[in-house]
């Protein structure tokens, strides 16, 4: 539907054929987005550029979405403007960035990020600019519009609007490329992931977001380079491995990054997370419960998503642990342990998501103690709500049974009464191990109910 409508709209041509320095321009009778579309800081942030001369467009992912019917998370915003002259205009702005600057300009609650045409770099400069590997270190230059749109990584990414005018401005067939959902890297595409890496991952995840077909040539490449992701600071990967997860189509991320052969070795989290037969079929739904709620403008709790795709490898050696005789809670404690340790040594993840993620793990065998006070207890505990979520996400996917998450179902909406009725009987055994799992938990300094609440996410 979304085609025909481009189609239809495009279909006609625009006032010229496209240069690589000559923009195709679209005008406001061959296009849908009005200036009302954009949002008031990125039009109020042009409005005043191009009065004081300048010229100043909206650009990049907002153009992309909006051209395709897609509400766009930010806009945006590429001058003629240097930082200084922009950082002049506007009383609250500042200049950010050392390596290359950016102005951030301030609408109220709005920041709209605000860059100054900039220049591929030059032959003679590549050198000096390039590790060993191809990757551009530096790429502090200013240029023309045309040379920021070839600087850009996809075609339908290089398209500027005016919100004046209202016009939409292509420098590299990025128009007639959405219309044929096809994602095309600018220039060569062997050359253009050596630089960069990471754009091989924005393939998958724009690909995955837009509906997009990876165009042949743009796909080819990516097998044989993969192994550059190797060299990208670990930072940058997961903050894009994160945007993916976070995106409202992992799944269909997930789908591309196998298809690209992108997962293995690379990304063991989604590897044999989703391939482990115990565990996979939970680390999808996790991966679809992210993306319902994320559609249904729900908050996502990114260490909740985490702890799900590690489940897998924290529940594998946590069992082979209990088999070697060692005693459940503290075998559990060294799993989660050997699981964070493994996944560091290939993508890190902050350390900011340990605390939630452990406290996810730990509280899971409690679901399976229905007797006593320990029910009533872990009800008041603050994760209890994100636990019980994550419980009852494996019992749907056969990894808990689903009668201990239906009685958790019923036993939270019960009266007082009737929950002491649900109770199941709490034999004499059960307590003499308890108190012996107090002894340990003391040598240890550690047990799933001191884990501290409310850490971050
Ligand atoms: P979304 O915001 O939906 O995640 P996006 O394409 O807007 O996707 P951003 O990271 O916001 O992604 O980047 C904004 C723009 O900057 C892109 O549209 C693209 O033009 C350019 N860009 C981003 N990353 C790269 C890159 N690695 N190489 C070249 N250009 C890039
Ligand atoms: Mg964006």
């Amino acid at each position: 539907m979304i085609k025909s409508f481009i189609s239809k709209v495009f279909g006609r041509g625009a006032k010229q054929a496209a240069h690589p320095s000559k923009p195709v321009v679209y005008g406001p009778d061959k296009h849908h987005i009005r200036k009302e579309h954009i949002s008031r800081g990125a039009r109020k942030t042009c409005e005043e550029l191009q009065r004081a001369g300048h010229t100043a467009f909206v650009v990049g992912g907002a153009v992309r979405d909006l051209l395709l019917g897609m509400r766009p998370k930010d806009f945006d915003v590429a001058t003629s403007a240097h930082p200084d002259e922009v950082r002049s205009l506007f009383r609250r702005s500042r200049i950010i960035g050392r390596r290359f600057q950016i102005v951030h300009v301030m609408w109220g609650a709005e920041t709209v990020e605000v860059s100054t045409y900039r220049a591929h770099f030059t032959k003679e400069a590549e050198e000096e600019r390039q590790d060993e590997h191809g990757r551009v270190l530096s790429d502090n230059v200013f240029g023309t519009q045309a040379e920021d749109a070839v600087r850009r990584d996809f075609t339908v990414n290089a398209l500027f609007y005016d919100p004046v005018k209202e016009e939409v401005w292509d420098f590299q067939h990025g128009v007639k490329d959405l219309v044929a959902r096809k994602l095309v890297m600018i220039g060569d595409p062997a050359t253009r992931y050596r630089e960069d890496p990471v754009r091989m991952l924005r393939a998958a995840r724009l690909s995955a977001k837009l509906g997009l077909a990876i165009e042949p040539r743009t796909a080819a490449p990516i097998r044989e380079l993969r192994h550059l992701l190797e060299n990208v600071p670990q930072a940058r990967l997961f903050e894009e491995i994160l945007k993916m997860l976070l995106s409202g189509n992992a799944v269909a991320c997930v789908q591309r990054l196998r298809e690209l052969e992108l997962h293995h070795g690379l990304l063991p989290l989604l590897d044999d997370s989703l391939e482990d037969p115990a565990t996979g079929p939970f680390a999808m739904a996790a991966l679809q419960a992210t993306d319902e709620r994320l559609r249904a403008d729900k908050p996502v709790s990114p260490a909740f998503l985490l702890a799900a795709l590690l489940w897998g490898r924290v529940e594998r050696r946590w069992h082979e642990l209990e088999e070697k005789g060692q005693p459940s809670t503290p075998s559990l404690h060294s799993a989660m342990h050997d699981a964070l340790d493994a996944q560091r040594e290939s993508l890190a993840i902050p350390r900011r998501f340990d605390a939630t993620m452990k406290e996810l793990w730990l509280l899971q065998p409690r679901f399976l103690q229905r007797g006593g006070t320990r029910p009533f207890r872990l009800l008041e505990h603050p994760r209890f709500r994100a636990a019980y979520d994550f419980f009852e996400l494996r019992a749907q996917a056969g990894n808990a049974p689903l009668e201990a998450a239906q009685w958790w179902a019923q036993f939270q909406d019960a009266s007082g009464e009737a929950r002491e009725r649900m109770l199941h009987p709490d034999d004499g055994t059960k307590k003499k191990r308890r108190r012996r799992r107090g002894a340990r938990r003391r040598e240890e300094g550690g047990s799933p109910e001191e884990v501290a609440p409310g850490a971050d996410e």
